[in-house]
């Protein structure tokens, strides 16, 4: 049987001293007083056995991790009408692209770039009675954890400097893809992004689209055709432009955020969550991506 656990410490502690951290993110400046040594691993099997090494049950913003996870409630609604309004396509653009570049005819490339996501989101405000409180209590159960929450400072201070954000949504409603109120639309975007979650529950949280629409408690949230697009956009979109990268080196789908933070899956197996704010040029954990390639390498689990 596969020691996860020696597996894991031997990348953490491997990894931990490593020089190279990359650059925490600034663009939102609340993010960028993340500690750069932050560093955790956290393994939830399929069979329900965990594994973690460091700080995987500190909370981080999950940022864009988001995207997943309001895209498989917009789903549990719409189901494939959703499609009409957001294509699946890669977009091959960096993390922070003005996303009004990758809309053909208001349809964005897909529901991970913030264009499809701010799409999304106007889905979910039309659907839920309560937004923000329904979207943070779906992603509580399904994490099975009631303690996660938004983190209103960093909502606020993404609100201030979302420049880019505003001019994709506006643009968005100019083509009529965006049904409720601009204002209203990016307030849910930038609180779904501020989440704070740990490794740990981030793990729990994605257990859904491992577990073929099922969560941790064994609800179906999703249909199982879904949970199979979800996975198949995550592998071709779920990395900015280093989707191929990551594909490439690690072999999973998965997503990643700009608060360092990437989960990972392999169906039916496991998932597998990092959290090292210092990102690379495309704006991935640096660390995490190390982390995770050296995982799937060492234990052979990888789609490919
Ligand atoms: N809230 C961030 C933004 O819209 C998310 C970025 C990310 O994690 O990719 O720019």
């Amino acid at each position: 049987m596969t020691d996860f656990q020696s597996i894991i410490n031997n990348i953490h502690n491997q990894l931990i001293n490593e020089e190279v951290k990359g650059v925490v993110a600034s663009y939102i400046p609340e993010l960028f007083k993340q500690d750069i040594n932050s560093f955790g691993i956290f393994l939830q099997h399929i069979d329900g056995s965990t594994y973690s090494a460091g700080q995987a049950e500190t909370p981080f913003s999950i940022q864009s991790i988001s995207k997943v996870l309001a895209l498989s409630k917009a789903i549990a609604f719409e189901d494939n009408r959703i499609w009409q309004r957001v294509d699946v396509e890669p977009s091959g653009n960096p993390f922070n692209h003005l996303s009004l570049l990758e809309l053909e005819n208001g349809i964005p490339r897909n529901p991970l770039i913030n264009s499809g996501a701010l799409v999304i989101a106007d889905i979910l405000l039309t659907h839920l009675k309560n937004p923000k409180e329904d979207f943070l209590n779906y992603v509580r159960t399904i994490a099975n954890d009631q303690t996660i929450n938004y983190n209103t400072k960093v909502a606020a201070s993404e609100k201030r400097t979302g420049y880019t954000n505003y001019a994709a949504a506006n643009l968005l409603k100019s083509f009529k893809n965006l049904t409720n109120d601009v204002d209203d639309v990016l307030d849910f975007y930038f609180h779904q992004c501020s989440i704070d979650m740990s490794c740990s529950q981030l793990a729990k949280a994605f257990y859904l689209f491992a577990n073929s629409g099922k969560c941790v408690n064994n609800i179906q949230h999703i249909p199982v055709s879904q949970a199979k697009r979800i996975n198949a956009i995550m592998l071709t979109c779920g990395f900015y432009d280093e989707a191929g990268e990551f594909a490439f080196r690690v072999g999973l789908p998965g997503k990643s955020g700009v608060g360092g933070g990437i989960v990972a899956l392999l169906p039916n197996k496991f998932i597998i969550s990092t959290w090292a704010p210092g990102l690379n040029a495309k704006g991935n954990s640096l660390l995490g991506m190390q982390a995770l390639e050296l995982f799937t390498t060492q234990t052979k689990l990888s789609i490919f």
